[in-house]
């Protein structure tokens, strides 16, 4: 490879690798090798090495404003009309100050799911805001921070009632008036796990004895029609026969109507959507789970709990974490693990900036608009099906149905044709009176326009189910409500963490690389950001032409033959395609393939996905050198043969090598009858040089948010594309309401949805693109190399200080490397966490701590760190080493040194007398030329255990922080 066109002047690759060809030379000879070619050569396997550069599918780079004329070109063929379809997805307007502090703020987006409290407390705060939003709007005890999606999050209610109930029935009970993609979902998923749903007309009349036995029982609320009814007697009826009760809760309705707490469900769950959050073609938006007291512990995803540091101050943290993947594996509660933090804050914050009032007031305002549409429709003589509703009427229009529509649409607005009887209207917050008038036009009014306050109806919400109990009174909902407070407590909390705008944070496995400015410009164009995820396809071609083009272009580089797009996160992309390989082998008549092979080393998610996929997940071990133990294997599919359905493999390997005998182990698998799933999200270490798909893979994924730069968000949001070859494309994931059948290639998805949305979360996906567009293929290629240049030259730098745990070929790494700690925690008594800690006091952000071995620190530095950071992170290393050291040899006791008492506070070395055996300056400016900008982490070591103990996840008394 020569240097190449990435680093010519105007080329954006020059901006997106850190490095530059002339520190390449200088690494290059750290290394022993004369070129980034020959370095490559000698780290990948050739048995796996892809001979020319990416073909002509990816087009040569374009420059920053090139892209962006393209972006703006795409955009323009969206035609974004007033959306009124609803089911689940609601105009709203992002509060200007949220939207340039939060959602377009390095700060917030670029920060990682805040594993390491002490420099997250920021976003942390902003999670338990978020908790404390749908504890109080839903009623219910504990919330967690955050669900994917509101379809996938009735899903997993309906999954968390299954481990909850006492009962032995395998029926769920599904209200008829749901969203009709959350029943695509249930139908799909509750099918993979053998579970029974039976839907029914349920209402205030029924017997629910009548509905047989069940463990669980799910009510949308208000109902898909609009409907607002009370469940409570259907509540108590299904719980008194054992079933625990989920309820689809509009977040915005409970404003006015009874929480399901108080109606007495177990759990609620949605969307936070309509908080702020645009539609952008269907996400991403956080959605949310509650639970009753009692179930806490069986809550999936992350959870923020209040705990204490050190000196007792209050501090937050990931609460029961011990219910994750990562520890539980195929026994943890999901497989969740990328969430939609991001889209979580700003929902959070929207209610921070309009308070109790400001919400119950835009709840008020959508609840008239809809009675004045209703009382006009009835006078032109329309039937509005239900007398009590919040936003939205369904209106029977035999036979004419698609004609309302038709006229709606050509007066700019789209409104849900539900049958062609009847037509869905669902007003938001940004419904105008001329929207209105067009809607009554629509049905086939043309007079003159109506005027204000003819045609409202009375209250449609009835008196038995307005709300009556108060909401958002902590003081955090009622003390920021001018846009200067506001932005003050977005930049005090913004403050208060470590984000990739502060330096690098080179945590193994999860690729934190540079999220370019140009890349993350057209997420909040009107056009990409306000298109409903359910709008007719004509209006969306820009949109699914960026859709397109982006799967032809992951096709291409992982030599697969299609990709769907659906998947919110690697976890969900590993669940579909597990979910394919079952469709496989039943259409085959295999129906007893089930037996999923996962190494020892893999990530959590992959066992938690098997499971959720209807797999037994059976462990292969790993070797002494961390590869897959070939002979373990080969004894593990003959055992199985009969019943392999599919190895999961992460390629290179969680240990961050690249393995040889890949090619064979796929073939082994395959000589078995068993599918090859690749877990992609290490694909930085290899796009351009290898692809899956030419190694053996049948199916993989890919995490957009890693290696093709949609930001972290601070724990979402992801997407998590799925790759596979054609054989395995019928049973990919559709969706009842996709624009299109087919995908590029013209493969046709058939599988059942893992998603609310078609496409996911589209609005992200022109991040990707413009990356992608915007390196080329030689650019991405040069990405790689240097990916793996700088993980090699941390590796060389660090290996006489910490032994870098595994190797490949030539000693080298892949894209990141392992420091074995464990002889420094024998030898000294100094622990990772210790040495991650003390990392904060140097300004970095720790490495990913004990895994996949435990006792070990794994670094990814990527691509995008430039050499002096490099540098200076392998320096911070040295020197604490050398203070570990000091420990070993008696100069500081084991229980009082710089590494056991970090990170320090500045209150913690400026209040009280110092007594500790080392200076004020050791403890905060260790080595002064490597703390540039010093970041003040605003706790002391946060108490884990203590936490869990003492569960609070909602917003604490303002007292405990005074
Ligand atoms: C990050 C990662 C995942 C999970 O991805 P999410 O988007 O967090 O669900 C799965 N496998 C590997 C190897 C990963 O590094």
């Amino acid at each position: 490879m020569t240097v190449s066109s990435a680093f010519d002047l105007d080329a954006f690759g020059r901006r997106h690798i850190g490095t530059s060809p002339s520190d390449h030379g200088l690494m290059l000879a750290e290394l022993g090798y004369d070129s980034l070619d020959s370095l490559m050569a000698a780290a990948v396997p050739t048995s796996i090495r892809m001979g020319d550069v990416l073909n002509s599918a990816i087009p040569p780079a374009a420059t920053e404003r090139e892209a962006l004329e393209e972006l703006a070109s795409l955009a323009s063929q969206n035609t974004v009309r007033t959306s009124m379809i609803g089911l689940g997805y609601y105009g709203t307007v992002t509060p200007a100050v949220i939207q340039r502090n939060v959602l377009e703020n390095p700060g917030w987006y670029t920060a990682y799911t805040p594993y390491q409290p002490e420099i997250s407390q920021g976003r942390l705060e902003a999670l338990i805001n978020f908790q404390t939003l749908v504890c109080d709007l839903t009623g219910l005890d504990t919330a967690n921070s955050s669900m994917l999606d509101e379809g996938t999050a009735v899903v997993e209610g309906m999954l968390l009632a299954r481990r909850a109930s006492k009962s032995t029935s395998n029926r769920f009970i599904v209200d008829a008036d749901l969203f009709p993609q959350t029943l695509a979902l249930l139908e799909s998923r509750a099918e993979a796990v053998g579970i029974e749903l039976v839907v029914a007309d349920l209402g205030e009349a029924t017997d629910v004895a009548d509905l047989g036995e069940h463990f669980g029982l799910f009510v949308q609320y208000p109902g898909a029609s609009g409907r607002v009814w009370n469940p409570a007697s259907v509540i108590a009826a299904s719980k008194a026969q054992g079933g625990l009760v989920v309820v689809a809760a509009d977040l915005l309705a409970l404003a006015l109507i009874t929480s399901p707490g108080e109606l007495g469900a177990d759990i609620a769950v949605g969307t936070s959507q309509r908080f702020g959050v645009p539609m952008g073609f269907g996400g991403p938006h956080a959605g949310y789970m509650a639970v009753r007291a009692g179930l806490e512990r069986q809550l999936p995803g992350r959870l923020v709990g209040v705990s204490k540091d050190v000196a007792g101050a209050p501090a937050y943290r990931l609460t029961l974490q011990a219910r994750e993947q990562h520890i539980r594996r195929e026994k943890a509660t999901s497989n969740i693990c990328t969430a939609q933090v991001l889209l979580a804050v700003m929902a959070s914050m929207y209610a921070v900036y309009h308070g109790p009032r400001g919400i119950r007031h835009i709840a008020t305002q959508v609840a008239a608009k809809a009675r004045l549409l209703a009382g006009w429709l009835e006078e032109i003589g329309q039937h509005v099906a239900h007398d009590a509703y919040f936003d939205t009427l369904r209106v029977h229009v035999p036979g004419i149905a698609k004609h309302v529509v038709e006229r709606a649409r050509a007066l700019g607005i789209d409104v849900w044709e539900a049958d062609d009887a009847t037509v869905q209207v669902s007003v938001d917050e940004t419904t105008t009176w001329e929207d209105l008038q067009a809607v009554v036009r629509a049905f086939g009014f043309d007079d003159a326009p109506f005027r204000a306050g003819s045609g409202s109806l009375p209250n449609a919400i009835p008196e038995a189910l307005r709300r009556t109990s108060s909401y958002l009174e902590h003081p955090v909902f009622n003390t920021h409500q001018s846009e200067t407070q506001m932005m003050r407590y977005l930049k005090q909390l913004a403050d208060r963490d470590y984000a990739l705008d502060r330096g690098m944070i080179p945590l193994g496995s999860c690729t934190m690389k540079l999220n370019a400015a140009t890349e993350m410009q057209a997420v909040t164009w009107p056009a990409f950001a306000n298109l409903h995820p359910f709008a007719p396809a004509a209006d969306a071609v820009g949109s699914l032409g960026l859709i397109e083009q982006l799967e032809t272009w992951l096709a291409e580089v992982t030599g697969y033959d299609t990709v769907s797009l659906q998947p919110n996160a690697g976890s969900q992309g590993e669940l579909a395609g597990l979910l394919a390989i079952r469709g496989f082998h039943h259409a085959n008549g295999e129906d007893e393939r089930t037996v999923c092979l996962i190494p020892s080393s893999a990530h959590g998610t992959n066992a938690a996905s098997a499971v959720l996929a209807g797999m037994r997940v059976v462990v292969v071990a790993t070797d002494a050198l961390g590869n897959v133990d070939l002979d373990d294997l080969r004894a593990k599919i003959a055992e199985h043969a009969e019943t392999l359905a599919a190895l999961m493999i992460t390629y290179p390997s969680t240990h961050g090598v690249y393995e040889h005998e890949v090619k064979d182990i796929a073939q082994a698998v395959h000589d078995a009858g068993g599918q090859v799933y690749v877990d992609g999200a290490n694909l930085n270490a290899l796009l351009g040089f290898a692809r899956f798909g030419d190694f053996g893979g049948d199916v993989s994924h890919l995490n957009l948010h890693k290696t093709f730069c949609i930001p972290h968000g601070g724990g979402g949001p992801g997407v998590g594309p799925v790759a596979a070859k054609a054989h395995l494309a019928p049973y990919l994931p559709g969706h009842p309401m996709a624009q299109r059948a087919d995908h590029s290639g013209g493969f046709v998805h058939g599988g059942g949805p893992v998603s609310a949305a078609p496409y996911g979360s589209p609005s992200i996906l022109p991040i990707s693109w413009a990356y992608v567009r915007m390196m080329g293929s030689e650019g991405l290629k040069q990405a790689t190399a240097t990916a793996v240049l700088a993980a090699n030259f941390v590796a060389s730098r660090l290996r006489e200080h910490f032994p870098v745990l595994y190797t490949g070929d030539n000693g080298l790494v892949a894209h990141e490397c392992i420091l074995d700690l464990r002889p420094l925690t024998a030898a000294t008594g100094v622990s990772v966490d210790d040495v991650a800690k003390r990392l904060v006091d140097y300004g970095f952000h720790a490495p990913t701590m004990s895994f996949p071995v435990a006792g070990t620190l794994m670094v990814e530095p990527t691509e995008s760190e430039d050499l002096a950071e490099l540098e200076r992170f392998v320096e911070a290393m040295v020197a604490i080493k050398a203070e570990a050291d000091a420990v070993a040899s008696g100069e500081w006791p084991a229980d009082d040194n710089p590494l056991v008492n970090a990170p320090h506070t500045a209150e913690s070395v400026i209040t009280g007398e110092w007594t500790h055996p080392y200076t004020r300056e050791q403890a905060v400016y260790p080595v002064h030329s490597l703390v540039r900008g010093k970041y003040w982490a605003p706790v002391r070591r946060v108490d884990q255990a203590y936490g869990d103990r003492n569960l609070v996840c909602a917003c604490p008394p303002i007292e405990a922080f005074a």
